[in-house]
């Protein structure tokens, strides 16, 4: 399973207490989920909140991003079908047709920019149609 998590501590807004937040992205059954989950270490805030869709809540992705820089999805081999392209990407962002050629140019040239999780459920849908794609993944923010 294909799988990006960070943990972060904040403080608990109920007791001021350390909270352990653990958020994450990943793909189960064909579709992408996220998830967040927080728990106090000293009172009984706690939640757990799952679902699954191509809008991963941006805080969600944000968090993703800054813990472990976005991955690059390219389109390798020879020339592949623009239109199992267009499908393809529409049916994952749910876009128009117009966005979806905005998505495929770049694909074909800068490489989409995302969360690992999203530019590996993209790459699946990808090569579903037939179209291979590879996903690059940056190396970590310096620290
Ligand atoms: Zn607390």
């Amino acid at each position: 399973m294909i799988t990006q998590g960070v943990k972060i501590a904040t403080r608990c807004d109920a007791c001021g207490g350390v909270l352990t937040r653990d958020i994450g992205q990943f793909i189960d059954r064909g579709r992408l989920w996220w998830g967040t989950e927080g728990a106090c270490q000293s009172c009984t805030v706690a939640w757990c909140e799952q679902d699954s869709g191509s809008e991963t809540p941006e805080e969600i992705r944000q968090a993703l991003l800054s813990e472990h820089g976005p991955a690059r999805l390219r389109l390798i081999g020879p020339e592949t079908s623009p239109v199992a392209v267009l499908r393809a990407l529409r049916e994952v962002y749910g876009v128009t047709l117009t966005q979806a050629k905005a998505l495929a140019d770049e694909l074909k040239t800068t490489g989409l920019v995302g969360t690992l999780v999203e530019m590996e459920f993209t790459a699946a849908q990808l090569r579903q149609r037939s179209v291979r794609a590879a996903v690059e993944s940056s190396k970590p923010s310096s620290r």
